[in-house]
């Protein structure tokens, strides 16, 4: 059985551990580098990833999940998860800590503020029909390197994307029944 890891330190982390384990996988909170020790795969999920990103600063999270992943650990970020994994961000938040390992630039609040949050079926590459996306202050990926595949996309930007055993999606999978998301995670996590 797969063991996935979700990032515990700010944003919905047990909507992503119910439904890993609805998946038939084992779901392990992760707090501290030592958390990270068998995991096939981490979760960073939806919040503010300001605080998401300093607090994994201080815990000395981002240099143990960096290690983790070049030894073949895969990293699937929703939402303000996305925005964690970018290398680049636009407008202002330049320097905010972060992993950046995907080779993508996002915009982060690229639908504006929290009431224009929407839902929109998504049709993602490799998924037979569209999974209801939960759009929440959403980032967007503006421009992606060569080695990222594009999963799904909207007018205003590439909203699901993949790079070897990183995925990014704008959207929250956690906050809906559909399992198909994290289903598709499990099974990068296995390649
Ligand atoms: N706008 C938030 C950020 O950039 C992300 C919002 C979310 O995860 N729902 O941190």
């Amino acid at each position: 059985m797969a063991a996935i890891g979700v990032l515990s330190v700010q944003g919905a982390v047990s909507e992503h551990i119910d439904l890993i384990r609805r998946c038939g996988a084992e779901a392990l909170p992760v707090k501290k580098p030592a958390d990270l020790k068998r995991l096939d795969g981490l979760i960073i999920p939806g919040g503010e990833s300001t605080t998401i990103g300093s607090l994994m600063k201080i815990y000395g999270l981002n240099d143990a999940i960096t290690v983790r992943h070049h030894e073949g650990m895969a990293v699937f970020g929703t939402c303000a998860g996305m925005v964690i994994l970018a290398r680049e961000l636009l407008d202002g938040y330049r320097e905010q800590p972060r992993l950046a390992l995907m080779d993508i630039i996002v915009r982060r609040n690229a639908f504006g503020r929290q009431k224009e949050s929407f839902e929109a079926p998504v049709l993602v590459k490799g998924i037979d029909t569209p999974v209801e996306g939960v759009f929440i202050r959403a980032p967007v990926i503006v421009e992606a390197g060569n080695a990222v595949e594009v999963l799904a996309a909207r007018e205003e930007g590439i909203v699901a994307a993949r790079q070897g055993k990183l995925l990014a999606v704008s959207f929250h999978p956690e906050l809906t029944d559909d399992l198909r998301m994290h289903r598709f995670f499990l099974e990068m996590c296995r390649a």
